[in-house]
Order: C-alpha cells, then sequence, then structure tokens
C-alpha cells in the first residue's frame, strides 16, 4: 500500500464487484437505445474505463472536463466551471452521466439543467462513490457503485493536488500529508 495512504476505504476487488453489478444494470435497462455515455474528467476516467468493459451493448462516450474544487482546498465551493465541453450533440440522446463521486451535490446538479437545455431525451447518473452526509443539493442518483462515510478519498481516479489518481483503490490520507503541504 502507498506509504501516504491511512486507510484503504474501497479495495480492488470491491471495486471490480461494484463495476461488474454496475455494468449488468446498465445494460439491462439501455439494450437497444445506443447511450451515450459522458465522462466528467478527470476523477471519474478510470472508473468510466472499467465500467464500459461490463455495459454489453452498442454505445457511445465522450468526454467533460469541468472543476468545482480548486488548488489546495479540499471543500467545495459550489461553483462548477465548464474546462472541456463534449463533442457530441445531446439531442434526443439516452444520456449517461459517469461521475467518480458525488458530495454536496453542486455539480451533477449543475450538469443536470446544462443537459436539460441540450435536450436530451433523457438522463440518468452513475457515480462510483457516494458521500450522502455531505449532501447540500438534493440530486437523484440512478445507480452507485459504493457509499462512503464522510472523508476526502483518493485513488481510482482521483486526486489530491493532481496525485494519487493512479492508486488501484480508493484511500484516505493520513493527516500528515495535508499538513505537510
Ligand atoms: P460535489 O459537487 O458533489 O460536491 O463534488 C463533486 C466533485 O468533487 C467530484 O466529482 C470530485 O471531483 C470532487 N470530490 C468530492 N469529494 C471528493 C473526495 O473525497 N476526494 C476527491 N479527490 N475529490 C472529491
Amino acid at each position: 500500500m502507498n506509504s501516504d495512504i491511512e486507510k484503504v476505504l474501497v479495495s480492488e476487488k470491491e471495486i471490480n464487484e461494484a463495476n461488474e453489478r454496475l455494468g449488468k444494470d446498465l445494460t439491462e435497462e439501455y439494450s437497444g437505445k445506443n447511450p451515450l455515455f459522458v465522462c466528467i474528467l478527470r476523477g471519474a476516467a478510470m472508473f468510466m474505463m472499467d465500467l464500459i468493459r461490463h455495459v454489453d451493448i452498442p454505445m457511445e462516450y465522450d468526454f467533460m472536463d469541468v472543476s468545482s474544487y480548486g488548488g489546495e482546498n479540499t471543500d467545495t465551493t459550489g461553483d462548477v466551471k465548464i474546462v472541456k465541453d463534449l463533442d457530441t450533440s445531446l439531442k434526443g440522446r439516452d444520456v449517461v452521466i459517469v461521475e467518480d463521486i458525488i458530495d454536496t451535490g453542486f455539480t451533477l446538479d449543475r450538469l443536470i439543467k446544462l443537459f436539460e437545455t441540450r435536450e436530451a431525451k433523457s438522463i440518468k447518473i452513475v457515480s462510483f462513490l457516494d458521500k450522502p452526509a455531505r449532501r447540500i443539493k438534493q440530486v437523484h442518483v440512478d445507480y452507485i457503485g459504493v457509499q462512503i462515510p464522510d472523508a476526502f478519498v483518493v485513488g481510482y481516479g482521483m486526486d489530491y493536488n493532481e496525485h494519487y489518481r493512479n492508486l488501484p483503490y480508493v484511500g484516505v490520507l493520513k493527516p500528515e500529508v495535508y499538513n505537510a503541504k
């Protein structure tokens, strides 16, 4: 295990199990619909690439980069900025938003409203992690991988100051890692 990690919250085995289950559910729901999976960069990149291996129907994907956290900050601002927009039109599409984690809910709330204005036929959300204790905006998440307690997590695509995204599990950092910065 990486020496900066205090505790593993979601192991590789649990990640694989969650992806298999979610992939199966999405395959059933979107059979015959050619859904568009929208990966929210950068945190959800690893999750999406694992998830779609278990989605056994014709589908397409695109990427969008939004940011709600800035610099050294580990608290949310409620502000969401589009850093890179989609290349694909959402008009008439069955859209599946793929997120790494839902925390306060601001990011997804804003994205749903935006996608509605782009005339998507349907919009559903799959989030690998859910931190319900921190919710401010009530957002309906259709598919959840794993529910976690209120802790700032890294790994499996998620970062602290752009590091730790490559860890194959989800973990909590040791407090001294924050204090050292
Ligand atoms: P929300 O808008 O729901 O508060 O936050 C959504 C985004 O904040 C996530 O997509 C993710 O990028 C970031 N985020 C929220 N909680 C965590 C966390 O515990 N660890 C990391 N690395 N990012 C988080």
